[in-house]
């Protein structure tokens, strides 16, 4: 599947690893190379701002995306070649979607788990059919991937929308995923249940 921009969902902390800043740097690069436009949620901090700085050391095209009220809070990349600001999470959210022919997820907090599972359940309801690729660095998600398979065998999640996320365990192995990816379907091809 061809793929110009990417959505990047990760933390606006770095962690106590500096193998998750390490692997947002790999994304930001290999995105510049290949050409592919980085769309984020526009801060200067965390692994947000390693993603965006390296995409941008490396020529690339950076699409920031920030509410008014964060522009402070997440300190706002003026780097970017891109920066929009929203009024309001949701419109940024939308925004977010609308720019992007993938998504990929790297290590976060809670914003990153909530901008996560909404892509995913819009996908479940068929509103869209973009891959959606969460990116295990160093095992990080490996909790959340058990609690999806306890949710699935207790009878809540079909498997096939589980396997709605696709999960590799490097972020070297992101871009190839993606070109695996199948191309979309016509939206009345979607099987809501
Ligand atoms: P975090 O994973 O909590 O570090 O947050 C990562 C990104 O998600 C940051 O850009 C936050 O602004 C954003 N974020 C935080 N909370 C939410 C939320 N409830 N809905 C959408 N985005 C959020």
């Amino acid at each position: 599947m061809l793929i110009r921009s990417i959505c990047l969902y990760c933390g606006s902390n770095a962690g106590g690893d500096p193998v998750y800043a390490e692997a947002a740097r790999t994304l930001g690069r290999e995105a510049a190379r290949r050409g592919v436009k980085l769309v984020y949620g526009g801060g200067s901090i965390g692994l947000m701002g390693a993603a965006a700085d390296a995409a941008l050391a490396g020529g690339g095209e950076v699409h920031g995306i920030i509410p008014e009220h964060l522009q402070r809070r997440e300190v706002q990349n003026d780097a970017v070649t891109r920066m929009e600001v929203v009024g309001s999470m949701h419109e940024r959210k939308m925004r977010m979607f609308d720019e992007s022919d993938a998504f990929a997820i790297l290590p976060g907090g809670l914003g990153t788990l909530d901008e996560t599972f909404e892509i995913l359940t819009w996908r479940q309801l068929g509103l869209h059919d973009k891959p959606v690729i969460l990116v295990n660095v160093a095992g990080y998600w490996d909790a959340l991937l058990a609690a999806l398979g306890h949710m699935v065998r207790a009878g809540f999640v079909r498997p096939k929308h589980a396997a709605l996320l696709s999960v590799v365990g490097r972020v070297e192995d992101l871009f190839p995923a993606l070109e695996l990816a199948p191309p979309p379907r016509p939206s009345d091809d979607i099987e809501l249940a």
